[in-house]
């Protein structure tokens, strides 16, 4: 693969804008109705470029080898285990799709089948789990279950604030 071979492309590679955390979900929630814009407001802490170069790229040249490794020059191995590993990454930070559903019945039913920002009636699908602490895990204390509508609105005001 050329990008582990070029340190230049790599390097121009890890400076892009890392892919929002909103962009999984939009996977994850295929809902449809994520007006992206609005609701991609997580904005992360980034690596500077020094992290970039002394802890990222050591870490992203190792991983590149192993896939390479590991497929033993198999392309279509290769891509299953990229695309493997991918998923798994957002897995790490979102949770698996079933865990957020089952945290979401779990939600519903302590909240009474409210929602937490405006105290209204929750949809009995597309309620969304917002997060006290965006950096810490979907977990029953990070979370709480919202309408759409506030969570957007809700976020917009953090934003603002
Ligand atoms: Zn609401």
């Amino acid at each position: 693969m050329i990008v582990s071979k070029n340190p230049i492309f790599l390097s121009q590679t890890c400076h892009r804008p890392e892919p929002d955390l909103r962009d999984s979900r939009a996977i994850h929630e295929p809902s449809g109705r994520f007006p992206k814009s609005k609701l991609m407001t997580t904005v992360g802490p980034r690596l500077t470029a020094e992290q970039i170069e002394k802890l990222f790229q050591p870490i992203f040249v190792r991983l590149i080898a192993h896939l390479e490794a590991a497929s033993g020059g198999d392309s279509k191995l290769l891509w299953a285990l990229r695309r493997k590993l991918a998923k798994e990454l957002i897995y790490l930070e979102r949770g698996t799709p079933i865990r957020r559903k089952k945290l979401k019945q779990q939600k519903f039913i302590e909240q009474k089948g409210v929602c937490a920002i405006c105290g209204r009636e929750l949809p009995e699908r597309g309620a969304e789990l917002d997060r006290a602490d965006a950096f810490l895990g979907y977990t029953p204390q990070n979370t709480r279950l919202v309408h759409h509508e506030c969570h957007v609105a809700d976020q917009q005001k953090k934003n603002y604030a």
